[in-house]
C-alpha cells in the first residue's frame, strides 16, 4: 500500500513537497533533498573540476530539459561553449505557465540555493558570466526573498569574482519579472521580453546557444533542469543514471492537481505509470488525466498503463485528474482552447486564427449542431495549426486532437443522428 508523506519547510511557503521514489517512500527524493548543503557543489567540486569535465559529467547522466521538450542538458551547455563570443549568458526559465503546473514555484520556494548553484555551474561550464533569473509575474511575491537569497550568494563567495577562489571565475545573477504572458515561457519570446521588447518568439533556429540574449550564446534551462545538473555532480552521473529508465535518466517533479485527494508537488523517477500517479495523489473514478498541461494530451483508462518518460508519455511536470463529474469537452477542451486563444501572441496567422476556428467548431458541437464533417474538418485544421513558429500555435490543438483520439465517444454522442450529409469520413482512421 502506497503512503505519502507531506514534506515542507519552506521559510515563505507552506507547500507541501511529497518525494515517492520508486514506491519506496522516503520523505526526500534526490532533487528536493532537505539534506542538500548549498555551496557544497561550487566550493568543493567545482574546483577540481575543469568545465570540459563538468560538461562530460552532465553529458554521462543524460539529463534531459525538465521545461517539457526533454533536450540533453549536456549537449545544450558544450554547444554554448564551443560557441565563440566575447559575451555569453545562462537564463533560468521560471515562467511556467502551463496551465496545472506549479512545481517550479515550490522549487523557487523550497530549493531556491539549489536553483542558484544550478546557475552558477552552467556559467562555469559554458564561460557566461551573466545570468537571468526570468520570472513570471504571478510570482513576483517571490521579489524580496529571492533578491536577498542573490545577495547571501555573493557574501558567501558564491557569486560574484573569483567564485570559490578560483581565478578569473565570475558570475551574476539578475531578476527579471515576466507580464502575465504565457508565450513568454518560450525561451526566444523570454529572451525578447528579457531585453525589453514585445515578447514574440523568434524563428529558430538560430538556437539560443547560438544567438541568444543580445545576440549572444545563452543557455536557457528550466528551473528543474539547474538542480538537476546541481545533484549530478554532488553524487556523481551513475548515481543519476541509476533513477528512472534508461532513456529517461533521474526523477522528475511533478504537479498533480484536480480531482485528487493529495494534490500537490511530486518527485518520482521517470517510469512511473499514471495509474500509479493516480494512486499516489488519491485519485478515485479518474475519467480522465491531463498529462503535460493542455499543450499535453488528455488520456483516458486505457491508457493509465502508459509510462511517463521521454520515449512514451513526457510531461514538463503537470497532471490534472478528473473524475467522471466532468464534462470534459465542456470544462476541459473548451476552457483550453479558450485558453490559447487568449494567450496567443498573433504574429503567426494560423495560430491567431485557427483556435478560434477550433473553438467556434467546438461549440456548434456542444450546441448539438454538429455533423460529422466538423470533426474530421477539426483534425485537418490542426494539421495546419503545426506550422505555427512557436510551441504555442503547434501545440493549441491538442485538447481538441487527444480528446477526439481518446474519447470518440464523446463526440460521437454529440453528433448522433445529427449527420445531414454523409462524408465517408471514419473517426477512427482519421485518428490512427
Ligand atoms: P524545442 O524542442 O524547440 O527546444 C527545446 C530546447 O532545446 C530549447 O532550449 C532549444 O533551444 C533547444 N534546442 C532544440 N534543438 C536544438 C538544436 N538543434 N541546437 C541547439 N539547441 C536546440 O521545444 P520548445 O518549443 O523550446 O519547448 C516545447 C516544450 O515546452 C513542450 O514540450 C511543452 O511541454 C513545454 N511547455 C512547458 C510549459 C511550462 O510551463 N513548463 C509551458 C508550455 C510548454
Amino acid at each position: 500500500e502506497l503512503v505519502v508523506e507531506g514534506y515542507g519547510d519552506g521559510e515563505n511557503s507552506n507547500e507541501d513537497i511529497r518525494a515517492v521514489v520508486n514506491n519506496n517512500i522516503r520523505k526526500i527524493g534526490p532533487v528536493l533533498d532537505p539534506q542538500y548543503r548549498p555551496g557544497d557543489v561550487i566550493w568543493k567540486i567545482l574546483p577540481e573540476m575543469s568545465p570540459d569535465k563538468v560538461i562530460a559529467e552532465i553529458k554521462k547522466s543524460n539529463i534531459r530539459g525538465r521545461g517539457g521538450a526533454g533536450f540533453p542538458t549536456g549537449m545544450k551547455w558544450e554547444l554554448a561553449r564551443q560557441t565563440e563570443s566575447d559575451e555569453k549568458y545562462i537564463i533560468c526559465n521560471a515562467d511556467e505557465g502551463e496551465p496545472g503546473t506549479f512545481k517550479d514555484r515550490v522549487i523557487l520556494t523550497e530549493r531556491p540555493k539549489l536553483l542558484l548553484e544550478g546557475m552558477v555551474i552552467a556559467a562555469y561550464a559554458t564561460g557566461a558570466k551573466k545570468g537571468i533569473l526570468y520570472v513570471r509575474h504571478e510570482y513576483k511575491y517571490l521579489k524580496t526573498y529571492l533578491e536577498n537569497l542573490i545577495k547571501g550568494a555573493h557574501e558567501r563567495n558564491l557569486m560574484g569574482k573569483d567564485i570559490a577562489g578560483i581565478k578569473g571565475f565570475e558570475f551574476d545573477v539578475r531578476i527579471q519579472y515576466g507580464a502575465g504572458s504565457y508565450v513568454c515561457g518560450e525561451e526566444s519570446a523570454l529572451i525578447e521580453s528579457a531585453e525589453g521588447k514585445r515578447g514574440e518568439p523568434r524563428d529558430k533556429p538560430p538556437f539560443p546557444v547560438e544567438r541568444g540574449y543580445l545576440g549572444k550564446p545563452t543557455v536557457v534551462n528550466n528551473v528543474e533542469t539547474f538542480c538537476s545538473a546541481v545533484k549530478v555532480l554532488l553524487n556523481g552521473a551513475d548515481w543519476y543514471r541509476s533513477f528512472g529508465t534508461k532513456d529517461s535518466t533521474g526523477t522528475k517533479v511533478l504537479s498533480i492537481s484536480g480531482d485528487c485527494r493529495y494534490p500537490g508537488v511530486y518527485e518520482v523517477e521517470w517510469g512511473f505509470t499514471v495509474r500509479d500517479l493516480c494512486e499516489m495523489s488519491g485519485a478515485v473514478d479518474v475519467k480522465a488525466v491531463q498529462v503535460g498541461g493542455p499543450s499535453g494530451s488528455l488520456v483516458g483508462p486505457e491508457d493509465f498503463d502508459r509510462t511517463l518518460c521521454f520515449a512514451d508519455l513526457s510531461t514538463g511536470g503537470s497532471l490534472i485528474m478528473f473524475n467522471y463529474s466532468r464534462d470534459l469537452l465542456q470544462d476541459v477542451v473548451l476552457n483550453f482552447t479558450s485558453f490559447f486563444i487568449e494567450e496567443s501572441c498573433g504574429s503567426c496567422s494560423t495560430c491567431r486564427v485557427m483556435p478560434v476556428i477550433l473553438r467556434d467548431k467546438l461549440q456548434k458541437i456542444l450546441n448539438a449542431r454538429g455533423v460529422k464533417s466538423d470533426v474530421s474538418d477539426m483534425l485537418e485544421w490542426a494539421k495546419v495549426l503545426k506550422s505555427s513558429r512557436c510551441g504555442l500555435g503547434q501545440t493549441a490543438a491538442n485538447p481538441i486532437v487527444t480528446s477526439i483520439r481518446n474519447f470518440p465517444d464523446l463526440y460521437d454522442q454529440k453528433i448522433r443522428g445529427k449527420d445531414d450529409y454523409d462524408t465517408g469520413f471514419d473517426l477512427n482512421r482519421a485518428t490512427r
